[in-house]
C-alpha cells in the first residue's frame, strides 16, 4: 500500500502502516472557574486525539457504544452526540457537526480529535470551550483567562518584568515580606514565564497562591519598585514592575547607562544634596473650584487645606524644613501654578493634598500617586542630564534648573517619586483606611511640571458616607498629617543614604 505524491521534481514515498503511530503528548490543561484540570492527548498519525472515557471523567458525561451500527453517543443532562467511527460528521442532538479529522475507534477505546470540543462538546455542555493551540488549554466558559507573556531584562541598576496582557487585563501589584505579588483581575492566567537571567534583584517568577497571580521573590538588591501600565497594542496592555535598589541618588541617570561620547563631565542636577530643607504642601483645589462634595456637602477644598495646615504645624515643629503651602486660603489657583509654585521655592519635596470620588458608593480608602511618564520622555530624561544650568531664584540665591521642557521636569525624578508615594502608602497604612490599590502611577498634570520628587495623595473618598464623616473631623486629619511626617522623615533618610 503505497501511494506516490508528486511534489515538484520531489517524489515522495508516504507509506500507509498497516498499524498506526501512537504517541502520548502533553495532556491538554483544562481551566474553568473550578480550576484545572488535566486531559490526556493521544497523538495518533500526527493528529492529536482526547480519548472519550478521559472526556466523561472531566466534563461527566456518559458515553454508550453501539458496536452493531459502530456508532457512540455521548450523553449529559439529556443531550446527546452521536458519532461514528471514521465519519467526519456527527450529530449534537439532532444538528450535524462537521469535524476535519473523523473520530477513531482503537483498542476498545474511542478517541476524537481535539477540535471535537470546542465543535461539539461545547454545544451539549452548553457552554464556550476555547481551545488555545498555542498554549495547550482549553477554556471553559466564561473564564476571564487571559494571555499574560512575561518578559524580564537585567540592567546594571535594575531589573524590569514585563507583562504582556492579552486582552488587556487590569492589574493590582502588592507588595509583601519578601516578594511582590501582580494580581490579574481574572479568575485564571494563560502563563508563559522565562527564566531568570543572573541578577540579584529577582530571585524566582512563579504562579502564584491563587491562579490569578504571579509572584516575583525579590532578591537581596530589592527596595522598592514601581509600577507602569500601558497600552500594547488594540486589544493588549503592558504592565511593567521595575525592581529597584535602595537610595539611588542619581535620578537623572538613564537606567540602561550609555557609554558617554566625550570627556565632557555631565553634571548631574537633582537639587541640595542637604536632605530635605524645603517642603512644599499643594491643598488641592480652592475658590470657585470646589473639588469633590460629598454627599452631606462635605467639600474637598476644605478638607485639603485644613489637613496641608495641620501637616504644616508638624513638619516645621518635628523636621525642621522650611514649609510652604501653595495656597494659604481658599483661592483659585491653575495647577501649572501649584507646581511652578515649588519650583520657584526650590521645594526639595512636593505634596499635593486631595480627596478622592468614585460612582460606587462603597469604594473607600486612600491612594498614593505619582507620574506616569511614557517612553518617549524617558529619552528626554536622559538627554537633560547635560542642559543643567544656574538661574537665579526667588528670594536670592540661585537655583540649578534645568533647561528642559516644564512637561518632561518631572521625568527624572521618577525614581525618587516612586519611594517617596512608597513611604507614604506605608505610613498612611499604619493609621488610615486604604484603597485596594494604595499606590499607582496616574499622569497628573499638578506633577508633570514639579522639579523635585513630587507625590499626590487622595486621603479617602467623599462619596463614601462613613469616610466623609471621618474626613471631615480633625482627629481624621492629624492622622492623615502625622502620617505624611513620618513618610517625608522616612523619605528624608532615602535621600541621605
Ligand atoms: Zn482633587
Amino acid at each position: 500500500m503505497t501511494a506516490i505524491r508528486l511534489r515538484g521534481t520531489a517524489v515522495l514515498l508516504v507509506l500507509a502502516f498497516s498499524f498506526v503511530a501512537t504517541a502520548q503528548t502533553p495532556p491538554l490543561t483544562v481551566l474553568s472557574r473550578d480550576g484545572r484540570k488535566p486531559l490526556p492527548v493521544t497523538t495518533i498519525n500526527n493528529q492529536d486525539y482526547v480519548a472519550v472515557d478521559d472526556i466523561n471523567t472531566v466534563f461527566g458525561t456518559t458515553a454508550r457504544e453501539d458496536r452493531l451500527a459502530g456508532g457512540l453517543t455521548i450523553t449529559l443532562r439529556g443531550r446527546s452526540i452521536v458519532l461514528t467511527a471514521d465519519q467526519n460528521v456527527v450529530s449534537v442532538s439532532g444538528r450535524l457537526v462537521s469535524l476535519a479529522i473523523p473520530p477513531l475507534r482503537r483498542d476498545n477505546r474511542w478517541f476524537v480529535p481535539a477540535e471535537f470540543l470546542p465543535r461539539a462538546m461545547s454545544l451539549i455542555l452548553d457552554t464556550r470551550l476555547d481551545l488555545r493551540r498555542a498554549a495547550w488549554l482549553l477554556i471553559v466558559g466564561d473564564v476571564r483567562a487571559p494571555r499574560v507573556v512575561a518578559r524580564v531584562e537585567a540592567g546594571t541598576t535594575n531589573v524590569t518584568v514585563t507583562f504582556e496582557i492579552t486582552p488587556n487585563t487590569q492589574a493590582q501589584v502588592i507588595t509583601q515580606p519578601g516578594r511582590v505579588v501582580v494580581q490579574f483581575e481574572a479568575d485564571v492566567l494563560d502563563l508563559a514565564l522565562p527564566s531568570l537571567p543572573p541578577q540579584t534583584f529577582l530571585t524566582g517568577l512563579t504562579p502564584g497562591d491563587t491562579p490569578n497571580t504571579v509572584v516575583l521573590t525579590t532578591g537581596p538588591r530589592y527596595a522598592m519598585h514601581r509600577v507602569t501600565t500601558s497600552q500594547a497594542d488594540a486589544g493588549s496592555g503592558r504592565l511593567t514592575v521595575e525592581l529597584l535598589p535602595a537610595a539611588t541618588t542619581d535620578a537623572s541617570a538613564p537606567l540602561n547607562p550609555a557609554p558617554v561620547p566625550d570627556s565632557r563631565l555631565v553634571i548631574p542636577s537633582q537639587g541640595p544634596a542637604t536632605g530635605l530643607r524645603t517642603v512644599v504642601i499643594d491643598p488641592g483645589h480652592g475658590g470657585e473650584e470646589l473639588g469633590t462634595q460629598g454627599a452631606k456637602g462635605t467639600l474637598e477644598k476644605d478638607i485639603t487645606l485644613s489637613v496641608a495646615r495641620r501637616l504644616r504645624t508638624l513638619i516645621e515643629s518635628r523636621l525642621g524644613a522650611k514649609v510652604f503651602l501653595t495656597r494659604e486660603d481658599d483661592r483659585t489657583l491653575s495647577l501649572d501654578d501649584r507646581s511652578a509654585f515649588a519650583n520657584n521655592h526650590q521645594a526639595d519635596v512636593f505634596l499635593s493634598i486631595h480627596a478622592n470620588s468614585a460612582v460606587r458608593p462603597s469604594l473607600k480608602g486612600a491612594e498614593v500617586y505619582f507620574l506616569t511618564v511614557e517612553r518617549a520622555d524617558a529619552e528626554a530624561r536622559k538627554r537633560s542630564g547635560e542642559n543643567a544650568t544656574a538661574l537665579p531664584a526667588l528670594g536670592g540665591g540661585s537655583r540649578e534648573i534645568d533647561l528642559i521642557l516644564w512637561e518632561t521636569a518631572q521625568a527624572r525624578y521618577l525614581e525618587q517619586s516612586a519611594a517617596l508615594a512608597g513611604y507614604v502608602e506605608q505610613a498612611l497604612a499604619g493609621r488610615i483606611a486604604m484603597s485596594p490599590r494604595p499606590v499607582q502611577q496616574a499622569p497628573f498634570r499638578v506633577l508633570v511640571g514639579a522639579n523635585m520628587p513630587a507625590a499626590l495623595v487622595e486621603i479617602g473618598y467623599l462619596s463614601n458616607a462613613e469616610q466623609e464623616a471621618q474626613l471631615a473631623t480633625g482627629a481624621f486629619q492629624d492622622q492623615v498629617a502625622q502620617a505624611l511626617l513620618d513618610a517625608l522623615i522616612k523619605f528624608r533618610e532615602f535621600l541621605e543614604h
